[in-house]
């Protein structure tokens, strides 16, 4: 008999749990039609503030824009240095390009794969030479795993940067009892389906103390309007949340600590059975992950991915290919010396399925699949 295949993430089995909850709050949308600005927005914007201790959450269309959004209205353009990660998605390096600055791609970590501060000094002194100027850092909090936030924010400081965190994979996260949201000038999370909290589309919010901040990002998200929307005070984009992903978000945020104790549990599972095989995702003391991934660093990529397959396990690699050397940003400047942890990271990492609905019995299967892939070497 074949074993159930095993999900990477696995929404349905989330989607069993609160289909009730979820179909009648569409339901509710449906009856007010207010499917643009509708009260579940103002609602899910409090209780995501509430939930990670920011005094504001604005909710946009997707993470990419929340990115975008903060750029825009901190006014950083052509002539500006914007300091990313090489090793991320695409999106945090994208939308200091799409705002007109130059991102420069600064080296990671390779135990944590954040952010390595050392790196992100040097880059600095190395934009300044190039005549550029230094306005802002992207952290990211890669896989769940909340960046080196302190070590970022004195270099940030001492250098006058703004600082925003890119936390699509972080939100859920903290690091020394402070909450994932409350980092930095600003945080920008996604509410893409496979985030930790997701929705049924595409979705983002950002995070931020600033009260003015907050109220140029409510402009900034409706076509930059002022006392009206026929009003418009600067040059804006169309980003808001739908009010009916606004409606499925508070019913996932509802079950959404849950959910992250139920991730930490797998990955206390996984490190005990791997840790001794295999190099397991080493997490900072005083952190929480939000576990959006559980990602290992293997000698041999291919007999890995190659035995899981074979068992029915499925893999992922994020990232293959570091930011640095993706063709459509080749003109973008680099930290001195390059950035050659997140090449061999891109040539090592492998993910397994993560998700708070993971079976100990699918576990097993995962765990069995690596240690044997592992052994055969
Ligand atoms: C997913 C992701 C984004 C972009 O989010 P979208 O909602 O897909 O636009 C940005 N940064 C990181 C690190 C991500 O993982």
């Amino acid at each position: 008999m074949r074993d159930e295949p095993i999900a990477f993430i696995d929404l349905k089995a989330q989607q069993d749990r609160l289909r009730g909850p979820i179909e009648a709050a569409m339901a509710r949308v449906l009856d007010h039609g207010q499917y643009i600005m509708g009260p579940e927005v103002a609602a899910l914007e409090d209780q995501l503030a509430a939930f990670c201790g920011a005094r504001h959450a604005i909710t946009c269309a997707n993470g990419t824009d929340a990115l975008v959004l903060v750029l825009m209205a901190w006014g950083i353009g052509p002539g500006d240095a914007v300091f990313v990660p090489s090793f991320t998605f695409i999106a945090t390096a994208e939308a200091a390009a799409l705002v007109g600055a130059t991102p420069v791609f600064v080296d990671v970590l390779p135990d944590t794969f954040n952010l390595d501060p050392a790196s992100l000094d040097a880059a600095i002194d190395a934009a300044v030479q190039a005549g550029l100027t230094p306005r802002a850092v992207i952290p990211v909090d890669l896989f769940g795993q909340p960046a080196d936030h302190p070590a970022i924010a004195a270099i940030a400081a001492a250098h006058g940067l703004l600082v925003l965190d890119d936390a699509a994979q972080g939100f859920g996260g903290a690091l020394n009892d402070r909450a994932v949201g409350t980092f930095g000038h600003a945080t920008a999370t996604s509410f893409f389906p496979a985030k930790p909290l997701g929705c049924y589309g595409d979705g983002g919010a950002v995070f931020t103390d600033d009260d003015a901040l907050a109220e140029t990002l409510r402009s900034l998200r409706v076509h930059g309007k002022g006392g009206d929307k026929y009003d418009n005070v600067r040059i804006g984009q169309n980003s808001r949340l739908d009010t009916l992903q606004a409606a499925i978000l508070i019913e996932k945020l509802a079950v959404f600590a849950d959910e992250i104790v139920a991730r930490q549990r797998v990955a206390d599972r996984y490190a005990a059975a791997l840790g001794t095989v295999t190099r397991t995702p080493v997490v900072t003391p005083g952190a929480r992950s939000a576990w959006a991934q559980y990602t290992l660093v293997v000698e041999d990529r291919a007999a890995l991915v190659a035995g899981c397959r074979d068992a029915g396990v499925p893999t992922q690699v994020y990232y293959p290919i570091p930011l640095h050397r993706q063709s459509g940003y080749a003109q973008y400047p680099q930290a001195p010396g390059g950035c050659p942890v997140s090449d061999h990271l891109a040539g090592h990492v492998v993910s397994l399925p993560m998700h708070p609905y993971l079976s100990p019995a699918a576990q097993d299967r995962v765990i069995a699949a690596v240690r044997h892939a592992v052994a055969r070497r």
